[in-house]
C-alpha cells in the first residue's frame, strides 16, 4: 500500500506535469455573461456537454438574464428551450424552483456559501464548489466524471462517489492547488485520459515516479 507522504509527491508531480503540459485554462468552459446564467449553465450541464450547453445557451441567455428572468420563466416554454440539453424536464422544475427561492429566501442574490447553495434544487456539490470557484471562493474541488474518472486511475483515490473522491484530493493537495484540480484533470480527461480507450501510450504520465511507482497508476496496455 503507498504511503500518505509519497501519495502526496507523487499528486504533486501529477498537477505540475497537468500545468506545464496544458498552461493557462479556465475554470469554466461554459459561456455565460450574469452570475445566474452562470447558474444554470452549470445546472444544464449535467449529463451533458459543454459545447451542447453552450450551443443552447446562445440563444436562451438572450431572454433569460435575471434571477427574476428565470423565476418567471414558464415551465412548458422553458422545457422546450432547454430541450437538447436532456433531462429538461427536470432541469427546467429544478432552475424555476432555484430561481424562486433565490428570489424569495436570498433576496435575488445567488448565495456563496456552501450550505445555502446546496439547499437549492439541482444543486449539488460540484455545482456549488464552482459557483463559489467562479467568484473567487475556495471551499472545496469540484469532482466531475473525469476528475472522478482520473482521481481513481492516478491512484489519488479508491472511493466510489463523487463527494468522497472530493474528501480524498482535499487531504492530498494543499488548498492553493484546489482551484486548479477541477480544470486540469478535466482537460487531460478531454485530451488523453478518455473513458474510453485512454491514450496510454501517448501520456506525458506514464512514465516512472521513482523506483517503485508510476506516476500514473492505472496503465491501460492495448
Ligand atoms: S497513463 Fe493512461 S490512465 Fe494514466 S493518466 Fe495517462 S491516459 Fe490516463
Amino acid at each position: 500500500m503507498e504511503l500518505v507522504e509519497h501519495k502526496k509527491l507523487r499528486a504533486k508531480k501529477i498537477l505540475f506535469l497537468l500545468k506545464k503540459n496544458y498552461g493557462f485554462v479556465p475554470n469554466l468552459f461554459l459561456n455565460y455573461s450574469t452570475d445566474a446564467q452562470m447558474l444554470v449553465a452549470i445546472i444544464l450541464s449535467a449529463q451533458s456537454t459543454d459545447n451542447q450547453i453552450n450551443k443552447v445557451t446562445k440563444k436562451l441567455f438572450k431572454k433569460y438574464k435575471t434571477v427574476n428572468d428565470f423565476a418567471n420563466a414558464k415551465k412548458q416554454v422553458f422545457e422546450k428551450e432547454i430541450y437538447s440539453t436532456g433531462f429538461y424536464k427536470q432541469k427546467a422544475k429544478n432552475i424555476i424552483s432555484c430561481f424562486l427561492i433565490i428570489k424569495s429566501k436570498f433576496n435575488s442574490k445567488i448565495p456563496l456559501n456552501m450550505s445555502d447553495l446546496i439547499s437549492l434544487p439541482g444543486v449539488g456539490r460540484k455545482t456549488a464548489n464552482l459557483i463559489l470557484l467562479n467568484k473567487g471562493i475556495v471551499e472545496g474541488i469540484a469532482v466531475d466524471t473525469h476528475v472522478f474518472r482520473l482521481s481513481r486511475r492516478f491512484g489519488l483515490s479508491k472511493s466510489k462517489n463523487a463527494n468522497d473522491v472530493e474528501k480524498d484530493l482535499k487531504k492530498i493537495y494543499k488548498k492553493i492547488d484546489w482551484p486548479n484540480i477541477n480544470k486540469l484533470f478535466i482537460t487531460h480527461g478531454r485530451n488523453l485520459c478518455t473513458a474510453i480507450n485512454p491514450k496510454c501510450d501517448n501520456c506525458f504520465l506514464n512514465k516512472k515516479f521513482d523506483n517503485n511507482s508510476n506516476i500514473c497508476l492505472k496503465i491501460f496496455k492495448k
